[in-house]
């Protein structure tokens, strides 16, 4: 899987959200070893439903 800001390689990651309204969430997702992009399938098919995803995507990077 490649990037899709810039095309670099990507490694499959699990992530933890602790800022879950159900608790702990885990998912898997991957990573950019170029810039540090994130993707996970499930919050992209949700993306449209969640406008503050930038914000945690931040916080998810950052650890
Ligand atoms: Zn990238």
């Amino acid at each position: 899987m490649n990037c899709p800001r810039c095309s670099g390689f990507m490694i499959p990651e699990s992530f933890q959200d602790l800022q879950s309204d159900t608790g702990t969430l885990s998912f898997c997702g991957y990573r950019c070893m170029s810039c540090g992009e994130i993707v996970d399938p499930q919050i992209a098919s949700n993306r449209k439903h969640r406008p503050h995803l930038q914000a945690r995507n931040r916080k998810l990077m950052s650890h």
